[in-house]
């Protein structure tokens, strides 16, 4: 155990890339579970801890899936995503933009209206009793395809709940070309939200470049493999186009062979805007201040240096400044009471 771990849990945060349903916890779920009897997700803690010990992959894929079956109504969407922001409550994780797939939940006959309307009354009540902000990014699941890619930019736009902040792309990259996605993110960029997709876990850099150019990132997902091409990463660095850098996720899925070998290091090194975040925490046995503690192990980091990065957190995210300039605020004062 490292001794920054107290430092770690105690540092006020903000998180950038976080999955609502890859959030759902076991105690979570299980309260999902209990909603939904006849679902096959075990309901009792011993039982569930054993349904998310995953085996491989394509075990964490079954899992995911059977959580998403769990969300059938709107009260179940409101219920993950106000329990999603306790659990960030307790690591102090002050801000986070949530990446939610409306998708899903409209396919399975939950309304456009009753979905958003979810959301944002579990918003209002976790920054009103849990003292944690949430925002949204409304992302295209890629495998879903062009459909899915119109049905997110219309309820986006059309609805853009209060909470909306940024539109994305998540999904497999492998066979998802980035640029059949431009008119979709034109349309979000034009009603005025900002553009975060997933790119560069696990494809190349010219995925970052699409990204880039056809979508006109503003951060990027991952973007693991940008240190493979020094000039998309001297770019990264020039325009200060942060990277959502999850370790523990890219081990998980095998876009790194070992934590050891992640390219954190080079990113840093290179001058690029790195914050850390956790993805889809319970999945990949993990939560936010664990992957702190990865990064700073990684880098080598004290607690001037863990600060350092919860504070490029703060500066990457799309808050206003009063918000900026308060959280950082906030960083600073507790980082020297620590070192007092
Ligand atoms: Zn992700």
């Amino acid at each position: 155990m490292s001794v920054l771990e107290p430092f770690i849990a105690g540092l006020p945060k903000a998180e950038l890339h976080v999955h609502h349903v890859g959030s759902a916890s076991p105690r979570i779920v299980a309260e999902l579970a209990a909603r939904h009897p006849d679902s096959p997700v075990p309901t009792d803690p011993e039982a569930l801890a054993d349904f998310f010990t995953f085996r491989d992959f394509a075990h964490f894929i079954e899992v995911y899936l059977s959580v998403v079956d769990l969300i059938r109504d709107a009260e179940d969407v409101r219920l993950l995503t106000y329990e999603v922001a306790r659990d960030m409550a307790r690591q102090n994780i002050r801000y986070a933009e949530l990446t939610v797939t409306p998708y899903s939940s409209t396919r399975r006959g939950i309304p456009d209206q009753a979905f958003v309307e979810a959301i944002e009354d579990a918003r209002k009540s976790a920054e009103a009793e849990l003292g944690v902000v949430l925002r949204w990014c409304f992302d295209i699941p890629g495998e879903a395809g062009l459909t899915s890619a119109e049905e997110t930019a219309r309820i986006a736009c059309d609805l853009k709940p209060e909470g909306l902040v940024s539109f994305g792309l998540g999904g497999p990259e492998i066979g998802v070309p980035r640029p059949q996605f431009k008119p979709y993110f034109d349309r979000a960029i034009a009603a005025g939200l900002h553009s975060v997709p997933h790119a560069g876990e696990t494809t190349g850099p010219q995925t970052i470049w699409d990204a880039l150019v056809d979508l006109r990132a503003e951060r990027i997902g991952h973007g693991t493999s940008a240190t493979q091409d020094p000039k998309l990463l001297a770019h990264l660095a020039e325009r200060r186009i942060p990277l959502e850098v999850c370790p523990t996720s890219n081990l998980a899925t095998r876009a790194v062979a070992d934590l050891d070998s992640h390219p954190i290091k080079e990113m840093v090194a290179a001058g690029v805007l790195v914050t850390i975040n956790s993805d889809d925490p319970p999945m990949f046995g993990t939560d936010l201040n664990t992957e702190y503690a990865v990064a700073a192990r990684l880098l080598d980091l004290d607690a001037t240096g863990v600060a350092a990065l919860a504070k490029n957190a703060v500066e990457a995210s799309f808050m206003d400044t009063a918000g900026k300039a308060a959280l950082t605020k906030e960083i600073d004062a507790y980082t020297a009471l620590w070192r007092g």
